[in-house]
């Protein structure tokens, strides 16, 4: 059994999770969210912000599929080979770090720590897997241990300045509309009237904000599909569907991407309603 001290987080963590629907165990604020109509003429901005409305809810829609898709995949190989190759992983690399599985018989070691004990449970319902840097905890579900090697994959970016960097920035990321609406602010009118940078390219800057997150994401699956290939030959027995794992971090990732695409269109809105 391992003994794990993560009690000293009395806020919620910071988590990396697979999936950034359950990112801290809430859905994206700017999902679902009411916004009042605030446009003071015409037609036009009103078109664009319905338009902007809907395709938030279609890239809510789409990444609920991706989620579903991913909640639905079978595991590549069995618990045994996966709990093989994350411990090559760990020695290679040289990591510092606790891999747990969990389920609803051995989530209650987690209690003493009610926040983190939130995210457990996610992960206890196979809905969640991540790696807490702060406590050098990687869990994933008993029911799906292959998630383990892309936290395993985060556990080693966190070793490296420059992707260490790229997983920080998702905490900041979440403020793009905001900071970009500061920005404009500060930018002004244009004299000529035209709108100026930021409201030019809110979608795109708001999209940007995000794809640190997505680079350092995709980081983390490659590394734990390599990983694999790393494992001694003969140690790994019986069934091993390569493709069936890329998929799944395939799907995975789609859902990281939509919500970069959801951070732009928050971006836009943002700007619009307030222009
Ligand atoms: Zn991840």
């Amino acid at each position: 059994m391992n003994t794990i001290s993560v009690n000293n987080y009395s806020q919620l963590p910071y988590t990396n999770s697979y999936s950034p629907y359950w990112q801290g165990g809430v859905e994206y604020p700017y999902y679902n969210q009411n916004r009042e109509e605030r446009v003071e003429n015409p037609a036009k901005t009103l078109g664009l912000a319905a338009l902007l409305q809907a395709v938030a809810v279609g890239l809510q829609k789409g990444s609920e599929f991706f989620a579903k898709k991913l909640e639905a995949g079978k595991e590549f190989t069995s618990a045994e080979n996966v709990n093989k190759i994350a411990d090559s992983m760990i020695k290679s690399n040289k990591l510092d770090v606790t891999v747990d599985f969990i389920d609803h018989a051995n989530k209650y070691r987690y209690s003493a720590n009610p926040a983190l004990y939130n995210e457990i449970e996610t992960v206890a319902n196979g809905k969640n897997a991540f790696y807490l840097d702060e406590a050098k905890l990687a869990v994933a579900p008993k029911t799906k241990p292959s998630l383990i090697l892309h936290e395993l994959g985060h556990a080693s970016n966190s070793k490296n300045f420059i992707l260490k960097m790229l997983q920080k920035s998702r905490r900041y990321a979440m403020a793009a509309p905001m900071v970009l609406l500061i920005a404009s602010k500060l930018l002004g009118k244009r004299e000529d009237g035209q709108k100026n940078f930021i409201e030019r390219n809110a979608f795109g800057l708001g999209f940007a904000a995000f794809l640190p997150t997505i680079i350092e994401e995709g980081t983390a699956s490659l590394k734990g599909i390599n990983a694999i290939k790393k494992v001694p030959q003969g140690v790994l027995k019986g069934a091993l569907n390569k493709n069936v794992l890329k998929r799944n971090y395939l799907l995975a990732l789609a859902t990281y991407v939509i919500a970069g695409l959801g951070l732009g269109v928050a971006s836009k809105q943002t700007i619009i309603e307030n222009s």
